[in-house]
């Protein structure tokens, strides 16, 4: 199965790496070997393109990312992003800094759902600082409109008034075609999971909350068979503490999205086993655009000493086989082999508990192969997509 081109004929699928900065280059080197055991299982051909972003960029070429790798970027059928972002870089100017890089090529690419999944596996309930009972088995997907909103609006800066004092602006504006198309690509998304969406939004304070909610409410009328309920963002900041196994999907604006994920990332115990999507999902079956990056940052702390977990970046190369080679049975086929390393009592410092063994990066990715090589002998190969 290889990625199908408009005239009908099976291509390579073309994947771009751009590990970035930091543990970039270790968690993409790490995820390389899973996506060459995928290519050969599923036979895909995948062809592979490395370039770079974020610091290293700026080091060699001036600039967080040039125009040739987001062309590249363009082209690909999807990217793998690793992280970006360290000290060396901190006193930039905010414009000029790695961070940029990533939100230029969410711009430019249209990437506007991020899809965030906070997950507990049951084999290292202990880690998450919620009760276990809690959090045990949560399986939530978050969707946070990731292109517009207050992180872009017009006009913002800081200016000086009459008085000589500084005052800041940001802006937050959303158009209704911006909240209907990540609202329909989140009722798609609930559709294929739990059936339920839970749209998150600060209505009674906010003109723009006020709005996102007529049309989430619109939407839902043409996707009745999916659950709609909603939310203020603040109720949802304490029921994700509370009682999170009540959420399924939830749908939010960019800002709100940065908070909510980043709340429930903490659910599932690890920055090290978080992965993430964020795509052009004009159809949701199909995304033209896709970006898959582990959450966390590149950990400058870890740099080198090769202990960084690589399974937040394996997983969301999990999340690539989900919805960019579109084959669902092959991401569960890598969920499984994750669950059972863990199982088997595998685990890297960062979730380790005290006194634990702690394996390297290269020796977990060693026990998910190993994992995969005895789930695939039990089960039939996986050709179709
Ligand atoms: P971070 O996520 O890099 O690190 C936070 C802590 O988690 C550190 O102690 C780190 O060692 C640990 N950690 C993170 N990933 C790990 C992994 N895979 N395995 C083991 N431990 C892991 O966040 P930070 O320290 O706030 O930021 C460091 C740099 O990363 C900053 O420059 C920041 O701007 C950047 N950053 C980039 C992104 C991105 O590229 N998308 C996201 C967040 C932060």
């Amino acid at each position: 199965m290889g990625a199908v081109s408009e005239s009908g004929t099976n291509r390579a699928f073309n994947l771009l790496t751009l590990p970035g900065d930091g543990i970039g280059s270790e968690i993409i080197d790490e995820t390389l070997r899973v996506v060459a055991w995928f290519s050969d299982y599923l036979d895909v051909p995948i062809d592979i393109e490395h370039d770079i972003v974020g610091g290293a960029s700026i080091d060699e070429h001036g600039v967080p990312i040039t125009d040739a790798v987001v062309q590249k970027a363009n082209c690909a059928d999807a990217i793998l992003f690793g992280a970006v972002g360290g000290p060396k870089w901190d006193g930039l100017p905010r414009a000029a800094r790695p961070e940029m890089g990533i939100l230029r090529l969410r711009k430019e690419l249209d990437l506007f759902a991020n899809l965030r999944p906070a997950v507990n596996f049951p084999e290292i309930v202990a880690a998450s600082s919620l009760r276990p009972e809690l959090v045990e088995s949560i399986d939530i997907m978050i969707v946070r409109e990731s292109t517009s909103g207050v992180y872009f609006g017009e006009p913002r800066g800081i200016e000086t008034n009459e008085k000589g004092m500084r005052r800041a602006v940001d802006t937050q504006a959303y158009d209704e075609a911006e909240i209907a198309r990540v609202c329909r690509a989140a009722f798609e998304i609930a559709r294929r999971r739990g059936g339920r969406l839970c749209s998150v939004d600060k209505a009674n304070v906010m003109e723009t909350g006020a709005l996102w909610r007529t049309i989430a409410t619109e939407i839902g009328q043409d996707n009745a068979d999916v659950e709609l309920s909603h939310m203020y963002a603040d109720n949802c900041a304490m029921q994700l503490l509370r009682e999170p196994k009540q959420f399924d999907v939830i749908v939010t604006d960019n800002l709100f999205g940065d908070i909510l994920s980043d709340e429930a990332a903490a659910l599932s115990g690890s920055l090290g086993l978080l992965p993430s999507a964020t795509l052009h999902m004009a159809d949701p079956e199909r995304p033209k655009r896709a970006l898959y990056e582990p959450i966390h940052g590149s950990a400058p702390d870890i740099v080198g000493k090769g202990i960084a977990n690589p399974l937040a970046s394996i997983l969301s190369f999990g999340m690539c086989l989900n919805y960019s080679l579109r084959n669902s049975a092959a991401a569960d086929l890598l969920t499984q082999a994750v669950r059972r390393v863990l199982a088997q009592g595998f685990r890297t410092a960062d979730i380790a508990a005290a006194g634990e063994k702690a394996v390297t990066g290269s020796e977990m990715t060693d026990s998910i192969l190993a994992a995969l090589n005895e789930l695939a002998e039990d089960s039939p190969r996986m050709m179709e997509a």
